[in-house]
C-alpha cells in the first residue's frame, strides 16, 4: 500500500481537477521533490505540477537548481 510510484496522469484523473502548485507550495515542498529525484524516485508523482512550476517561475527554477546542486554533495562550485 505503500507505492510513492503513482502515475502523474493517474494522480491527475484522481485527483479534484489540476493540481496548482502556487510559490509558497514550491517552497514547501522543494526539499522533498529534489531528496526524490535524486533518490530517483518519480518526484513529480509525488508533487503533481511542480515540474510545470519549475519551468514556468525563474524564481523557483533557480532555487530547484541550487538545492539539486547542494543536495548532490557537489559542494560549493
Ligand atoms: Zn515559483
Amino acid at each position: 500500500m505503500s507505492q510513492p510510484q503513482l502515475a502523474p496522469v493517474l494522480r491527475r484523473l484522481l485527483g479534484p481537477g489540476r493540481p496548482e502548485v502556487t510559490c509558497e507550495v514550491c517552497f514547501d515542498e522543494l526539499d522533498r521533490y529534489v531528496e526524490l529525484e535524486l533518490a530517483g524516485a518519480d518526484a513529480e508523482a509525488a508533487v503533481p505540477g511542480m515540474a510545470a512550476h519549475l519551468r514556468g517561475c525563474p524564481a523557483c527554477g533557480e532555487e530547484h537548481e541550487s538545492l539539486t546542486a547542494l543536495l548532490a554533495g557537489d559542494g560549493p562550485a
